[in-house]
């Protein structure tokens, strides 16, 4: 649920046809759109005519880049990032975009998804000479990509693609280009949008990017594809090699922004189904469906509207937190809970509640919020998770607890329903999921333990 799994990277890349026109301020804005995939860090690197120039800080895009004229971030290409550290330390210095000096010029990268022989390679490249200036992954690729300069960039980013597993989707700049890149998985999404005026390309994480800077969709990148862009346009280079799309549903469950639409499917309307599928597992007498906000309120509105019970608020979020707000201590973090939701007592008070959120991880906080609820006169409280138990970590960039801490491994149902105070409790079937999912084109491991890829450990 909402602060037990942490978001994990977002990247975004404009390239303006006109050389006049600077590019790193669209990039600004559009960090703003993807800043609920991570808040530790952001940045964005400026290519002006070959020449990188980088600024990247620690916080929000808008803590970052206060006050800031642009004027040190020259170029019609700029590539940005915002990030939470799934893989190396949270230090600035780790921050991206990462920048370089290779063979064929100076080069920037932005990277979302963690790669699983992370430490193979880097181990790899210090033993040929390879000197880090960072503990992240990405940095890894950044030195396979540039090994191959001398063969061109193309060369470069297949041989780094030939050696790394896991899961990335990448933004480069270098010379006059602005590339994507997404795994053979396809794990997590990329897609590319034009200005409406045709003036340039925008290649985002999400497409709330694309709204956000007035431009339209083209298409998702495909797995294993490459998009280069400069003066001669959009360039595809297709995967030599066999690629299944595998699309993390988690970025459907809760990470992605609900307005965003991802290789085709509308998050909101995913959520919304979600919900609806819930309301169908099993009758529930309520008077009041409400969510846990954000991520929960399309499932609940969906399961209010197949069930018939009115759907309304119960909780109103602090939006001026953050979700990096942390008390370090256990008393102080149950008190966060009333800090960041507050109820509305008027709309629980002697009311059998239905409580949809969209998943449970290791519970605590949905704890908080049936003790609170309970505080507020909640006759009965429901809990329905919108997803099912979670019982397996992720290895590909999403910030999973171990295995041992998912409390649907150390728990059975009653005992979570009972440790979490509520009346009853409901997940959201693997069956259910899977029909809402349609296709079998997500990776569901967290829930099923089927990952698309041999990982370290299960
Ligand atoms: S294991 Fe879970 S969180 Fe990780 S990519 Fe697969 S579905 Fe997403």
């Amino acid at each position: 649920m909402s602060d037990e799994i942490h978001e994990e990277c977002g990247v975004i890349g404009v390239y303006r046809n006109d050389v006049n026109k600077q590019a790193a301020p669209l990039v600004y804005y559009g960090l703003y759109a993807l800043q609920h995939r991570g808040q530790e860090s952001a940045g964005i690197a400026a290519n002006h005519n070959g020449v990188m120039e980088l600024k990247k800080g620690l916080g929000l895009a808008g803590e970052v880049f206060r006050g800031e004229t642009f004027e040190g971030l020259p170029g019609n290409i700029a590539i940005g990032h915002v990030r939470y550290s799934t893989a190396g330390d949270g230090s600035v210095r780790s921050a991206q975009p990462l920048a370089a000096s290779c063979r064929l010029g100076e080069i920037a990268l932005a990277h979302n998804g963690n790669l699983i022989n992370a430490d193979s390679l880097r181990e790899m490249l210090t033993d040929e000479g390879v000197i880090f200036h960072t503990t992240s992954d990405s940095e890894s690729i950044l030195n396979l990509i540039c090994q191959h300069g001398s063969r061109g960039i193309e060369a470069g980013i297949k041989n780094a693609m030939s050696l790394i597993k896991g899961a990335y989707v990448l933004v480069i700049t270098i010379n006059d280009k602005l590339i994507g890149v997404r795994d053979p998985y396809g794990l997590h999404p990329l897609c590319i949008g034009k200005f409406h005026d045709d003036s340039g390309y925008i290649l985002a994480s999400e497409t709330c990017a694309l709204e956000a800077l007035d431009a339209e969709f083209v298409r998702d990148v495909t797995p294993g594809e490459i998009v280069i862009i400069d003066k001669e346009g959009l360039k595809s280079i297709e995967p030599s090699r066999w690629c299944r799309k595998n699309l993390c549903v988690f970025e459907m469950v809760y990470f992605a922004r609900p307005d965003s639409i991802v290789d085709g499917v509308s998050v909101y309307e995913f959520r919304r189904q979600c919900g609806m599928k819930l309301a169908g597992q099993r009758k529930i007498e309520a008077d009041l469906v409400m969510a846990v906000p954000d991520s929960g309120i399309p499932a609940a509105i969906g399961y209010a509207e197949a069930s018939g019970i009115p759907y309304g608020e119960g909780l109103i979020k602090n939006k001026y937190m953050g979700r990096t707000f942390i008390l370090p201590v256990q008393e102080q973090r149950e008190a966060a809970v009333k800090i960041k939701l507050a109820t509305i007592k008027h709309n629980i008070n002697g009311k059998r509640l239905i409580i949809i959120d969209d998943s449970i991880v290791r519970g605590t906080t949905l704890r908080g919020i049936v003790s609170h609820l309970r505080d507020s006169g909640a006759k009965e409280i429901h809990v329905c998770a919108a997803s099912p138990e979670v019982k397996y970590s992720c290895y590909f960039g999403i910030d999973t607890p171990h295995r041992e801490k998912l409390i649907a491994v150390q728990k059975s149902p009653e005992e979570i329903c009972e440790f979490l105070g509520a009346d009853s409790l409901t997940y959201l079937s693997l069956e259910s999921l899977s029909q809402v999912c349609g296709e079998d084109t997500y990776c569901k491991a967290c829930f099923d333990g089927k990952y698309p890829m041999e990982v370290p450990v299960n």
